[in-house]
Formats: structure tokens, sequence, C-alpha cells
């Protein structure tokens, strides 16, 4: 485990030792997890959305993108088809939306549960503690709640009318219930500088993580931002291997984002402290209407194909695709 201290942090940030950086973080990575990278496969069953985040395409206010819900079978269809390519983990994610009942997520997840021996990760924004709590009694493991930003101010801006303290509790909730949790941040939002990435990396820290996603902000053309500039590919590596270095045993992904800019930079992630890969699985006719950010999209078919896809990438950098569940290694 290594200590820095916030100047120490800034330095690096600024970019005064990519090589030295890049090269601790990555040995980090294979004291903890050796040459393997976990793979999540991620089914997105709804772009619907009750929020209006400047920054993301599944905004309410998006009137440009057409909508969908997966039903209850198809979802459980996806979800057989990562047993069957022998991944350990499915994160069921969405846009806010409450169509799917506490209820109704609850059965879904008791079923997953009952049926397949894989980790259940939920990625669905901003529900009830309660509702949380319910679901994790049906079986759910992790969740994902990114904080998005460790700013106050940029997070009322951004995620009008949303409260960052309210999201901060619902993340030390999520804890309390004893899921695995993930948050994170997305680097080059306009308004932030090097010192909110400072900032980001001690917030990060400071929470404790299982998980801990960032990646840079790509403009969507259908929102607010589309006419903004896209965040740094070479600062997102820095903040990760930073969050590497300082939470040894979490689980970081390279993040989709980085590939939708360049799918080396995706790879090169990997080589510098990143130990996950989340590749969609989300069926064909609806993966191009999740539509977070452009440029998300695979065109190929199947879930078989998408899941290689996705091990040909981490085998293409010299390094082992894992079936593991892959739950975080933090020392609780
Ligand atoms: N609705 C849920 C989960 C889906 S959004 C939630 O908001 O928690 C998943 C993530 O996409 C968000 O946490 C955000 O960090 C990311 N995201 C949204 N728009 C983005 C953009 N334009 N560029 C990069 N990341 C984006
Ligand atoms: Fe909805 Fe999540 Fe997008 Fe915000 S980031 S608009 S909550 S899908």
């Amino acid at each position: 485990m290594h200590t820095l201290n916030r100047k120490e942090i800034a330095a690096y940030i600024a970019g005064k030792n990519d090589q030295e950086l890049f090269a601790l973080a990555a040995d980090e990575k294979e004291r903890i997890f050796g040459k393997e990278i976990y793979l999540r496969a991620v089914v997105e069953f709804s772009n619907h959305c009750n929020k209006r985040c400047r920054y993301c395409g599944l905004r309410s206010a998006n009137s440009e993108i057409s909508r969908y819900r997966l039903s209850r079978e198809t979802i459980l269809d996806a979800v057989q088809a990562v047993e069957e390519n022998n991944i350990g983990t499915v994160v069921l994610q969405s846009g806010d939306d409450f169509w799917y009942t506490t209820e109704y997520l609850g059965e879904l997840i008791k079923e997953i549960r009952s049926r397949y021996d894989i980790a259940i990760t939920l990625s669905v924004g901003d529900r009830g503690i309660d509702e949380y709590a319910f679901w994790r009694k049906c079986g759910a493991d992790r969740c994902l709640l990114k904080i998005e930003t460790s700013s106050q101010e940029l997070y009322s801006q951004y995620r009008t009318p949303e409260v960052f303290s309210d999201r901060l509790r619902r993340i030390e909730a999520l804890k309390a219930l004893g899921y695995e949790v993930g948050s994170g941040t997305i680097i080059g939002l306009p308004g932030m500088d090097l010192e909110t990435s400072v900032n980001d990396v001690l917030f990060l820290t400071e929470l404790e993580l299982d998980m801990i996603a960032v990646g840079p902000f790509i403009p969507n053309p259908q929102t607010p931002l589309a006419n903004e500039a896209v965040g740094s590919i070479e600062l997102s590596h820095r903040v990760t291997a930073l969050l590497r270095l300082l939470n040894p045993g979490a689980n970081i992904p390279a993040t989709s984002a980085l590939s939708a800019l360049d799918p080396e930079s995706q790879q090169q992630a990997l080589l510098r402290g990143c130990n996950v890969l989340m590749p969609s699985i989300t069926p064909q006719e609806h993966r191009s209407n999740y539509k977070i950010y452009p440029g998300k999209n695979s065109t190929l078919a199947t879930a078989a194909e998408l899941i290689e896809a996705a091990r040909n990438t981490v085998r293409s950098v010299g390094l082992i695709p894992s079936s593991s569940k892959g739950f975080s290694k933090r020392r609780k």
C-alpha cells in the first residue's frame, strides 16, 4: 500500500512523472491480482430515466432517442448467456426507471440467484434505501452508484435538482447493508480542472470502496453539453493509477468510455493499474439506444461474440481473462 500526500498526488496528476506512476500502478495491480483481469457482463435493461443529468443522453428531456424496456424473460435470457459463457458477474444497469418496481426487481434478483451461480451487481441509480435493503435480501451482492464529482457545486450544476449529500448518504447506506459498493467520477466535465482530479482521488479513497469507476467525459450531441470538449484520456489514466496505489484491493475497471474514445486507451489502462473489463451484452436490437454517450456500441451480434471480444482485448496485452466472480480484495 502506498501513502501519498496531496502534494505528491498533485504532481502526478499534473503529469510530472507518468512513467513512474504507471509502472508503480501496474506493479501494484499485479501484486494483488496477478495477471488476471475480471470480466463483468453488463445488461442495460432500460434506457428510460426520470433524471436530467446534463452530461447524459438518457436524460428525460432527450426526445431524440427511442426508449426501451427489457422484459423479465429477456433479461433472464441475457443472464443465462452470461453463465453459459463462463462469466462470474452480471451488472444490471438502467436509467433511473421506476417502472421496475421494488418487487419486480426483487423477483428478478431472486430468480437469477436461484438459477445461476453468479454475482449480481445493481446499477439502477437513486432508489430508496428500503428498496436496496430488500434487493440485498433477495440476493443482490453489489451496487454501483457514482458520486460523479467530489465537488458539491459541480454536482448540483450537472445533476440539478439532485443534492450531493443525498447521493453520499446512499453510498454509505449501501455499505451498511453489506453490499460491495462501487462509486467513481467523470473526468473532464466543463469546470473541472487538475485540482478537481486531486480532490476526486482523495475523496474516492476516503470512501473505502470495493469498486472505483473513473472515465473521461464524452459529449453527447443530444444533451446541453453537446459542444463541450472531451475529457482527457491521459488524466483518466493518471487518476485510476493513483487510485490503484491508494486502494490496492479495489476493483478498478478500464471503463467503456475509454474504449468509446480510443480502444487502445482501454487496453493501456489494463497495463496501468486497472483490473476489470465490463463488456455490454445488451441485446443487439436495443444496444444502440443505450446512448449515454456516442461511440459506445459494438456491432457484434451475440453475447458469446461480445464476451469473446472482451477476452481477446485482455489477451492482446498479455493478460489473462478471469471467469471468477471477482470479489473485492479490499481488507474489511
Ligand atoms: N442511472 C444510473 C446508472 C446509469 S448511468 C446512475 O446514474 O447511477 C451510468 C454512468 O454513466 C453514470 O454514473 C455516469 O458516470 C456515466 N455517464 C453518463 N453520461 C456520460 C458521459 N457523457 N460521458 C461519460 N460518462 C457518462
Ligand atoms: Fe439518468 Fe443515470 Fe443518465 Fe443521470 S446518468 S440521466 S440518472 S441514466
